[in-house]
């Protein structure tokens, strides 16, 4: 398949881009976050170029939730991590910056001061019911 030039994660697949390469199959690489958030800061790519979530072949994905599990084994043996974010994002809202498939691996330390978490405020139970029952229409 050739690869879009201009997708950096396609180079650093390529080896165009060098990178700080942790392991890697048939699947996917897994190197370190050149911005990290923290320290052992990885991310998970595909090889194959899919953009996010909704185009990456199921199959895939299958193959490589396992070495994110194995890199977040890792990161937590080495870091000592309070805890570990596994973080996804999807289009432009979502801020994702590179549009190819990838997962980030985030030791979490508490008080660490990273905002990805929010207060627990319940909602309103008629609305989640109905959103339950818009996307029960789709996933039927
Ligand atoms: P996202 O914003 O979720 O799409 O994440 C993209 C991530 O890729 C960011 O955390 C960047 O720091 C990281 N990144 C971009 N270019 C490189 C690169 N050449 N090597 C390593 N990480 C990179």
């Amino acid at each position: 398949m050739a690869l879009p030039y201009h997708c950096i994660f396609c180079r650093i697949v390529s080896r165009d881009v060098p990178s700080y390469i942790l392991t890697e199959d048939e699947d996917c690489i897994a190197f370190m976050d050149i911005n990290p958030v923290a320290p052992g800061h990885v991310l998970i790519i595909s090889k194959h170029h899919a953009e996010n979530i909704f185009d990456i072949p199921a199959p895939t994905l299958q193959r490589i939730m396992p070495v994110v599990q194995r890199v977040a084994l890792a990161v937590n043996a080495v870091f000592l991590p309070d805890g570990i974010n596994l973080l996804q994002a999807n289009g432009p809202g979502a801020a994702q910056s590179v549009p190819h498939f990838h997962v980030h691996v985030v030791p979490r330390w508490s008080n660490d001061g990273l905002g990805m978490n929010w207060p627990l405020r319940p909602g309103e139970r008629s609305a989640i019911e109905a959103n339950a029952e818009r996307l029960r229409a789709v996933l039927r």
